[in-house]
């Protein structure tokens, strides 16, 4: 790395560290070549060299009171999820665009990407960049069988924003989550019944449209995150 490189890195790597988030993941596009986080990465930005993951916790108490299904009338406590969501987007998306103006400062190029999420390709219900896949590939955590997120410090119970940037920097390497092991806790009781066991070689198996379908018809659904018991214990 040049000098002016390196120093630009250096500053960015400072800036990012006193983010107000509670963990922040960056993986090398150099050390994923040809895989789709690169292609994907590069669609969105062709300069990236870098991808910044942020993570903040969802409440354990809001998310414990949270329920599929809506009764006419009764108090749907399940809306304060949506409120926290909505309080750690903002943080989220903040400090992607923190992020992107700080490379912008140092003359490097950065897109933010909003924590409500990428655009969806509604043909396959497949954002155009997976957060889930670079947090993996920064160490923030493993994807389970319910096919988001596992952290080894808030176990599922995590939400996402991502900053890619031109800026050549440090890849974390976080330790690793606990691994599903014998569990089908979120696939015996999706409510939809949209999770399977996955085939060999397979993370997960989630049938994204019946997921979606009950999700919108009930008014919201996140058992499969309320019930994983990963992380629990931290
Ligand atoms: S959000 Fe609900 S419907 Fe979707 S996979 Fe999880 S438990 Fe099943
Ligand atoms: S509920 Fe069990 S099987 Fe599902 S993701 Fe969590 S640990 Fe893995």
């Amino acid at each position: 790395m040049v000098a002016k490189e390196k120093t630009s890195s250096t500053n960015l790597q400072d800036f990012i560290s006193r983010l107000d988030v509670e963990a922040v993941g960056i993986a090398s596009l150099a050390d994923w070549k040809e895989t789709r986080l690169e292609e994907t990465a590069l669609k969105l930005l062709p300069q990236a060299r870098s991808v910044v993951v942020f993570a903040m916790e969802i409440s354990r108490e809001i998310l414990d009171l949270a329920s599929p299904g809506k009764v006419m009338g009764v108090a749907a406590l399940s809306d304060l999820l949506k409120e926290d969501a909505d309080f750690l987007y903002g943080r989220l998306t903040k400090a992607s665009y923190d992020i992107a103006k700080a490379s912008r400062k140092l003359r490097l190029r950065a897109l933010p990407l909003p924590a409500t999420g990428c655009p969806l390709d509604t043909r396959f219900l497949e954002a155009v960049f997976s957060y889930k896949q670079a947090a993996e590939a920064a160490g923030l955590g493993r994807i389970g069988r319910h096919s988001l997120l596992i952290t080894p410090a808030f176990g599922s119970r995590v939400r996402l924003s991502c900053c890619l940037t031109e800026a050549v920097l440090e890849p974390t390497q976080g330790s690793m989550a606990e691994e599903c092991g014998s569990c089908r806790i979120c696939i015996d009781n999706c409510p939809a019944g949209a999770l399977a066991g996955p085939q060999a070689g397979e993370t997960y198996a989630i049938n994204k449209f019946a997921c979606s379908c009950f999700r919108t018809a009930s008014g919201a659904c996140a058992e499969c995150l309320r019930l994983c018991p990963a992380g629990r214990s931290a």
